[in-house]
């Protein structure tokens, strides 16, 4: 039996995976959940599946959840903080760690899996936005796997030969294309994009997801985030990753060679088919999906992105060129911006320019430590905090109209 502890369970990933393993049962079991502070769901998941460990990231979520388990079940043992996270992460009865906790709360639980040489089966793709290189050092000094589960990874993981560790060129590719949906706006006019509430940027036309990645989707700085992780998994540089609009969410990526040949991985738009394949690799096993028909999807499109609609895809291509701690100052940017969307204090477009103006303000430093990295998390994290309070002082100012500079 594989040991198994999905972090962030009562998000959209998270529900997904426990939909595969509970059709697993002799395969997998499952050693812990946890979630941030939605009790009363992390306590349905309790009962459904019985793990020894339950951990809510909130304190006070924790008591609550204690208090409602323990009359019945008082075997859970229920733990909190990071601290808990780490914990449930490393454990010695545990094999594979699902990383699906949003955002950069997600670093120091996956980084723990890493460290402790488990199946890191990567959701969490703002961790290794923000610490790439100290992820993927980690990984390798500890022995540790590393399966995306990100459905273009994963696709492209599938696309891959085995061995990449000496770079695209000694395996013979000559570039990675990424697709992406375009999200919900993909085709809106333009002058209509200020204005769109975040039930609509939520809106996405061939997936459902947690709020923030969705809001990702419709900006593009999702694909952007994903051209950082691409490159950290497969060893490439930026200027080899091409994305392509590919509206019917078919197509999750392609690799193309040096011979002309491009393969692909294709399937129907539900995350239970890299989560499957990330739990079972180098196997395969039934995750639940309806087949994919053809016949009923009848033709696949394919389209350059704009820049202009979508100057986060830009802003992230830039952050990664720059390299150092830029993709953490963008990530962490990007995570507050988006967060005042959703709270209806920005407007949708001026997500990018507090990504951009935050980029200017804070300068990037070598990611030569963890330290480094979360100090210049922290620093972006206040500036784009600055930007929008003095934007909404001055009401109307331009970065709730998203217009030119902050
Ligand atoms: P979600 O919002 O639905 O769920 C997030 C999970 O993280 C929840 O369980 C929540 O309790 C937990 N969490 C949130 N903040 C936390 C904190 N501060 N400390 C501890 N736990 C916390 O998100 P999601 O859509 O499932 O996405 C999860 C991750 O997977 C993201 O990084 C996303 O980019 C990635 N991803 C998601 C999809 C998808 O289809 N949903 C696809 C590819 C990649
Ligand atoms: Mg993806």
């Amino acid at each position: 039996m594989i040991g198994i502890t999905v972090l962030g369970a009562t998000g959209s990933i998270g529900v997904s995976t426990l939909d595969v393993l509970s059709r697993h049962p002799d395969r997998y079991h499952i050693v812990a959940l946890t979630a941030n502070n939605d009790v009363e769901r992390l306590y349905q998941q309790c009962l459904a599946h019985r793990p020894a460990y339950a951990v809510m990231a909130d304190a006070d979520a924790a008591q609550r959840l204690r208090a409602r388990l323990h009359p019945q079940h008082p075997d859970i043992e229920i733990l909190s903080g990071i601290t808990g996270l780490e914990t449930v992460a490393a454990l010695p009865q545990v094999d594979y760690v699902m990383a699906a906790i949003v955002g950069a709360a997600g670093l120091l639980p996956t980084l723990a899996a890493a460290r402790s040489g488990k199946r890191v089966m990567l959701a969490n793709k703002e961790a290794l936005v923000m610490a790439g290189q100290i992820f993927m050092d980690e990984i390798r000094r500890h022995n540790a796997e590393l399966l995306p589960v990100d459905s273009e990874h994963n696709a492209i993981f599938q696309s891959m030969p085995t061995d990449i560790t000496a770079g695209l060129d000694a395996a013979g590719v000559q570039r990675i294309l990424l697709t992406a949906s375009g999200g919900p706006f993909r085709t809106l006019a333009l002058s209509k994009l200020h204005d769109v509430t975040p039930d609509q940027a939520c809106a996405h036309p061939n997936w459902v997801m947690g709020r923030k990645i969705s809001v990702d989707s419709a900006t593009m700085m999702n694909k952007g985030l994903e051209v950082i992780e691409a490159c950290w998994l497969f060893n490439a540089t930026p200027d080899r990753i091409e994305v392509v609009l590919h509206p019917q969410s078919v197509v999750h990526s392609m690799v193309e060679y040096k011979d002309g040949s491009i393969l692909a991985q294709l399937g129907s738009p539900d995350m239970r088919t890299p989560i499957a394949y990330a739990l079972a690799w180098p196997e395969r096993i039934d995750s639940g999906v309806t087949p994919l028909n053809l016949f009923d999807i009848g033709r696949l499109d394919f389209e350059r992105p704009d820049l202009t609609r979508f100057p986060c895809l830009r802003l992230a291509y830039e952050a990664m060129q720059a390299g150092g701690t830029a993709a953490a100052i963008l990530n962490a940017a990007n995570e507050v911006a988006v967060a005042a969307f959703l709270a209806g204090k920005l407007k949708f477009t001026a997500i990018a320019a507090v990504v951009e103006t935050t980029l200017a303000n804070v300068s990037a430093h070598a990611a030569i430590s963890l330290e480094v990295v979360l100090a210049d998390d922290a620093l972006a994290r206040e500036s784009a905090q600055r930007s929008i309070a003095d934007a909404m002082q001055s009401r109307g100012a331009n970065v709730l109209q998203g217009r030119g500079a902050i």
